[in-house]
């Protein structure tokens, strides 16, 4: 088949699509505003692939908990308080769809999303490293462990296995590394990887495929018929194609709008430091919950990454958040000292995050020829393959295998 798509923008969603694509027969052609050696949000994450993560980020209690976190300089979460009507029109969006039903709702199209998502990562036939071993929700306090306890549960219900371990539990699953804990969960479905090594490895199966990458090319205006796009006009040039795929990050809203579509999406801004030569390398990867760090072994190196800053989309380094995760870092693995971060440079990057936290991932009704695959938060890399193949099934006119009402493009106008 030699239909032309072309791809918006070469994170780990635009990339996993492309390559899915490539696979099917299309033509294919990435186009990104940043040159071949780029950084983004797809390189410095913390690599975890989690079928773990089937509660969207607006749940109940979690805008009570972001405004206690506000007043904290220290703390995972913050919100610049601004006039920016978007920004406003965002929170109020968010507070509707954290409610128990949504919840309820969203949890097993989430699931669907990651357990496809894992498959393809099992069955991508490429050697990136993919680490299998699960997943630790640790807990320092025990109210938190009992609020895991009970979303183990839940996950179980869902077909998510889930395990609770106590603090010995814990220690015998990674004997290498010592843990300050009172328990946790492991969810023995979830997996790692290396981000950067990753991208590497789709970039050269792509170029391997045929695929043509336009690199330093920005993205600033489309060519339309009546119904559907025709071509888009770059920094470097027009480019046509029969098929177009956005999926420039959080990026997308503007591009959306010049086509008069409407994706809400705030830029979570969050901080990753990588030690290369850690004091301990633990096997699995974990989260701290109370401290909302994700910390991942990475060929060698020690990853810790944090904070969802809703600070519009400057390049700032907020230096206190970056000294949150350390010292929360330390509270957890008691084994790690300040020296052991001394000279790591903190790496930044913007989450694409939508309002109720459910991807934007379909057609739209305004342009036939447009597919939406976006808005994927915190778990952009964990749900990217899933997120390529239904394109690609969409692209042929096959149903895709989850369901996806809740994640149109154009529920919010
Ligand atoms: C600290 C941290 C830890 C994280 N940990 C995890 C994790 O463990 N697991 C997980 O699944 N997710 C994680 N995430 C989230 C994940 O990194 C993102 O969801 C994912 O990278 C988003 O990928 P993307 O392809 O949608 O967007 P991006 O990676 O942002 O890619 C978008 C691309 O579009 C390009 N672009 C933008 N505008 C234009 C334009 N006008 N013209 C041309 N090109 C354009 C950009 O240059 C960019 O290359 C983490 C994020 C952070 C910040």
């Amino acid at each position: 088949m030699s239909r032309r798509v072309v791809v918006l923008g070469a994170g780990v969603v635009g990339l996993c699509t492309a390559l899915e694509c490539a696979r099917r027969g299309f033509s294919v052609v990435v186009v990104d505003r940043k040159p071949r050696r780029r950084d983004g949000c797809s390189f410095g994450n913390a690599g975890m692939v989690v079928p773990s993560h089937f509660i969207p980020l607006a749940a109940p209690g979690m805008v009570s908990l972001g405004l206690r976190w506000m007043w904290n300089s220290e703390s995972p979460f913050y919100i610049k308080p601004r006039l920016d009507p978007s920004l406003v029109a965002w929170g109020m969006r968010f507070w509707r769809a954290a409610t128990r039903a949504r919840v309820a709702a969203a949890a097993p199209v989430l699931r669907d999303l990651s357990l496809l998502s894992r498959s393809c990562f099992r069955g991508m036939d490429l050697e990136f490293g993919l680490v299998e071993k699960g997943l630790l929700m640790l807990c320092k306090e025990d109210h938190s462990l009992e609020e895991e306890v009970r979303a183990a549960g839940m996950a179980n219900e869902l077909g998510i296995p889930a395990v609770v371990l106590d603090a010995k539990g814990l220690a015998a699953l990674d004997p290498e590394v010592t843990m300050d804990v009172c328990g946790g969960i492991h969810f023995p479905k979830d997996c790692h990887l290396s981000p950067g090594r990753f991208m590497g490895v789709l970039e050269e199966e792509l170029l391997r495929l045929g695929v043509r990458f336009h690199w330093e090319s920005e993205v600033l205006d489309f060519d339309t018929g009546s119904s559907s796009l025709k071509e888009v006009e770059t920094s470097g040039g027009e480019i046509c194609g029969d098929v177009f795929v956005l999926c420039a990050g959080v990026w997308s809203s503007k591009l959306a709008k010049t086509l008069r579509l409407s994706l809400p999406m705030q830029g979570g801004k969050g901080y990753s430091l990588t030690l290369t030569n850690p004091p301990q390398l633990p096997r699995l990867c974990s989260i701290c919950t109370e401290a909302r760090i994700a910390v991942t072994p990475m060929d060698g190196a020690l990853r810790f990454g944090g904070t969802m800053e809703l600070s519009g989309l400057g390049e700032s380094v907020a230096l206190r958040r970056v000294r949150g995760i350390i010292r929360s870092a330390m509270r957890y693995f008691p084994a790690f000292s300040e020296a052991d971060f001394a000279g790591v440079e903190p790496w930044s990057g913007f989450r694409p995050v939508s309002p109720d936290g459910m991807p934007y991932l379909g057609r739209t009704r305004r342009w036939k020829n447009l597919l939406v695959a976006t808005g994927h938060a915190m778990m952009g890399l964990s749900l990217a393959p899933a997120t390529g193949k239904i394109v690609s099934d969409l692209i042929e006119e096959s149903d895709p295998a989850v369901d996806l009402s809740l994640l149109d493009p154009d529920r919010f106008g």
